[in-house]
């Protein structure tokens, strides 16, 4: 499952992190998923839950906040709004997805000795 592979190497980088500063727990890890980058945010928390155990996450809670879409023309820059045809009004351009698709490591809390 994506979820599961996104957590994995999510943790491995939490885990680099934690060494790197000596910490021995880890708190709280931030993230930030773009609506549109296909991702289960509840799969997502499910996967943490299942390989948090036993790993210097043991203890860490997770917040996810989810990153609304954003469009934009590829020509004037100019915001074309979610839901509308995905044209830019003024050049008639295919609007590209400036937001919304990341997948994105904010914040990790973590415990020193
Ligand atoms: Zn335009």
């Amino acid at each position: 499952m994506h979820e599961y592979s996104i957590i994995q190497a999510l943790m491995a980088r939490v885990e680099s992190e934690a060494r790197k500063h000596q910490a021995v727990s880890v708190q709280r890890i931030e993230l930030r998923i773009g609506e549109q980058s296909g991702v289960e945010t509840e799969l997502l928390k499910t996967a943490f839950e299942t390989f948090r155990h036993g790993s210097i996450c043991s203890q860490a809670e997770i917040t996810i906040e989810l990153v609304p879409a954003a469009w934009s023309c590829p020509a004037c820059d100019r915001t074309v709004v979610a839901g509308d045809v995905l044209l830019c009004p003024d050049c008639r351009l295919p609007a590209q997805l400036v937001a919304g698709d990341e997948i994105f490591l904010d914040r990790i809390e973590m415990e020193a000795t």
